[in-house]
């Protein structure tokens, strides 16, 4: 699953000892093991190989030009939802032809942009957006592919800040209106309509939403070809979960075996937008213990960490284990908050977690974190964003580094009306 071990009891990133990297980072910083990264995007793609696929790892996620360069080698194209991602998959060396573009506010710009790069399609969410693509591309004298991003109204039994495909959410154009725009679409002559685009939710822990979704949107494709317009793409975006916890997500071989027998007599090339399923186990976040703070209602674990790093446990209440990098010699547990620095009360990286009891200068791996991780970063409380390294076996690659204070103010200027001196 992953390639964090413990070996003399210190915990191990393939074959460097997370100490190690401490000691040539600093904390906190973001591990990432890329042999775990290699395995999972071959599994991915190893399930599939009975069906015509393209996978478009879905970058936001985690958008290291560094991760979407090994992406890139293993075969795979990109998932963008913005001008700035479709930048960073270009400097990566991602196929242009392997880049699909989401996202239900694109601008005529990032429009612009993505169509004279000739992407492979948009994933159009609405009809205000088609078109403006249709307008766009008119004014460049080209024609823009486009898949329809269907909103199949699925409930994918997950957090509801990450569930997509509901009737209530922002996304995608709705299954009752969809035939309508897809006739508007096909008579647009700067638009070529290609494919089917659906994209349900995240961390989805069983298979029945993505064979429900699936269904409807087949029976929407032999209605479309009835209509005479012939999809050549089926797009089943991404959303495969992880084990936090104690979850038992589907492996990707259990995806394909359930939706193969769909598949069958559909003459389609499968896009599917793998994210946190290929990076969130190969990634951890490491940080170090400054004070225990024990207080009349309970001890706080401060670290040196905080939600501007790992924003997912304010953001969605979400789980991450936490490991001692070097293992306690005494197992006795104790019930704390392992908080960060920051002034707020939602910063937090777990909550009523019973751990091995901490000392000041104590390392903790914050497991699970390379999906949705460093990408959600921000400079909060003028804090620098931190390290990322690469591991490869022996080696430690840094492939960001930390963050200076000059770079927080990078962009900044004080107008020459406040120039006056300050006392
Ligand atoms: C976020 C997203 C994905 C990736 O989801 P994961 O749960 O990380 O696999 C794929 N497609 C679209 C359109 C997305 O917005």
């Amino acid at each position: 699953m992953h390639d964090f071990h413990y070996h003399d009891n210190q915990l191990y990133c393939e074959n460097v000892s997370l100490e190690e990297i401490a000691h040539k980072v600093g904390t906190p910083c973001y591990i990432y093991s890329h042999k775990t990264l290699v395995r999972h995007i071959r599994a991915f793609d190893q399930a599939f190989n009975a069906i015509p696929h393209t996978i478009a790892y879905a970058m936001k996620a985690n958008s290291n030009i560094a991760i979407l360069r090994l992406m890139a080698q293993e075969g795979s194209g990109a998932d963008i939802v913005s001008g700035g991602e479709l930048f960073r998959a270009l400097e990566a060396g991602v196929p242009s032809q392997k880049i699909v573009f989401a996202g239900v506010g694109k601008s005529g710009d990032e429009i612009e942009q993505a169509l004279k790069a000739d992407i492979l399609m948009f994933n159009v969410e609405s009809a205000g957006e088609l078109q403006l693509i249709h307008e766009v591309a008119g004014n460049m004298g080209v024609r823009a592919r486009v898949a329809l991003r269907i909103n199949p109204d699925i409930d994918p039994k997950t957090h509801p800040y990450i569930s997509t495909g509901l009737k209530k959410s922002k996304f995608g154009i709705g299954a009752e209106r969809a035939l309508e725009e897809f006739k508007t679409a096909s008579e647009l002559t700067h638009i070529e309509v290609v494919g089917v685009h659906c994209h349900i939710g995240s961390q989805l822990t069983e298979l029945t939403p993505f064979t429900d979704a699936l269904k409807k949107i087949l029976a929407l494709i032999e209605t479309l070809k009835v209509q005479g317009i012939n999809i050549r793409y089926l797009n089943i975006g991404g959303g495969l979960g992880i084990t936090y916890s104690d979850e038992v997500p589907p492996h990707p071989k259990d995806l394909a075996a359930a939706i193969s027998p769909l598949l069958q007599d559909l003459k389609c090339q499968l896009i599917m937008e793998p994210g946190r399923s290929i990076v969130g186990n190969a990634g951890v976040m490491m940080t170090r213990v400054l004070y225990n703070k024990d207080t009349e209602a309970k001890r706080f674990v401060v670290v040196d960490a905080a939600m501007n790093d790992l924003l997912r446990p304010s953001l969605y209440e979400a789980y991450h284990d936490i490991q001692h990098v070097r293992k306690p010699s005494s197992s006795r547990l104790k019930t704390v908050d392992i908080v960060g620095p920051i002034c707020e009360s939602g910063d937090f990286l777990a909550k009523e977690r019973a751990v091995p009891e901490t000392v000041s200068g104590d390392l903790l791996a914050v497991m699970s974190a390379g999906a949705y991780g460093f990408t959600m970063a921000s400079n909060y409380n003028s804090r620098p964003r931190v390290p990322e390294v690469l591991i490869q076996d022996h080696e430690i690659h840094v492939i960001r580094t930390r963050e200076t204070y000059a770079d927080l103010i990078r962009g900044e200027t004080i107008p020459a009306f406040l120039k006056k001196s300050t006392s």
